[in-house]
């Protein structure tokens, strides 16, 4: 029994380090802007933010950095800025071993 647990917790290890096994298929964050805290979510296909910006735009300043913080853990749908995310991988590796390290 406690050898199962442990093989799971081991397991569970690697798999925080394998990133994109995780996709997120909604989230809802409270973000600390520098004036303000703000609702930025994500539903549906569809971000949105509370700031002012948001609404005009249909992005801002929170969504692009949620965007970059979660990077290939969101759908590519909800990838809405065009940032260069191949800077996050290694040279000539395939997409699932990026960023692998095992310690
Ligand atoms: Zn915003």
């Amino acid at each position: 029994m406690q050898s199962s647990i442990i093989g799971k917790i081991e397991k569970a290890k690697r798999y925080a380090e394998e990133k994109d096994r995780v996709t997120f298929c909604e989230l809802a964050v409270k973000f600390r802007g520098e004036n303000n805290d703000y609702d930025t979510s994500y539903k549906d296909g569809k971000w949105s933010c509370t700031c002012s910006f948001f609404p005009k735009w249909g992005l801002c300043v929170h969504t692009m950095a949620m965007e970059r913080i979660l990077a290939n853990m969101l759908p590519p749908e909800a990838r809405t800025t065009q940032y260069d995310v191949s800077s996050l991988s290694t040279e000539g590796e395939p997409y699932s071993r990026r960023n692998l390290s095992y310690r």
